[in-house]
């Protein structure tokens, strides 16, 4: 992100709440597909917190999000306000472009460095334990990356598991994904 910020001179406003992800954790279980809250407490309420404080009024978004990503994308209006953050208006000019079209775009335009991991075979790039991810992709970050983030994760699980009297296929299928049969509420990670 850093490459890109230098590139076009631009200042890059960071926030997180690393610390409230494995508070939440302990509290929540780990995030499924049908229970995003680390969207909410990772990213959308430190987002507002932000915009509240930098700018204290409103602010309008240019977001990357494309309707082929997913059935709540492909549902959702180009311009839209979040529940979350109402504060914020938010845009998405590729609304309506394929991945074709992103990578087009980007190699017409000899854009600046694009994310590593795309070119490490990860073609959904979200927190490197999101519950939208697949097995195999799971399975390459173990065997691409340093172990301790992975290892802390599995030690979650297992401690989740353990006070929870869950069966071990839980954490060893990674059937912590999905909590119930309900659709996946994709709740947006941008929303
Ligand atoms: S990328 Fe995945 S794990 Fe990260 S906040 Fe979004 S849904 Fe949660």
């Amino acid at each position: 992100m850093q490459d890109v910020a230098d590139h076009y001179g631009l200042e890059v406003l960071r926030t997180d709440m690393a610390s409230q992800f494995w508070d939440e954790m302990e509290r929540q279980g780990p995030p499924a597909v049908d229970a995003r809250w680390c969207c909410k407490v990772c990213k959308l309420q430190p987002i507002k917190k932000m915009i509240e404080d930098t700018w204290g009024g409103e602010c309008l978004s240019f977001i990357g999000q494309r309707k082929y990503e997913s059935f709540k994308r492909m549902k959702s209006p180009r311009v839209w306000r979040s529940n979350i953050i109402p504060c914020q208006l938010s845009a998405s000019p590729i609304q309506h472009w394929t991945a074709l079209h992103v990578w087009l775009y980007i190699f017409r335009e000899n854009a600046p460095p694009y994310n590593i991991l795309y070119s490490k075979r990860i073609d959904r790039i979200g927190c490197f334990m999101c519950p939208s991810s697949d097995w195999a992709t799971f399975r390459m970050i173990q065997e691409d990356y340093p172990p301790e983030e992975w290892q802390r994760w599995e030690d979650a699980l297992n401690q989740y598991k353990e006070e929870h009297d869950l069966p071990d296929i839980w954490v060893e299928k990674a059937l912590w994904r999905k909590r119930g049969d309900t659709e996946d509420d994709d709740e947006s990670s941008y929303t």
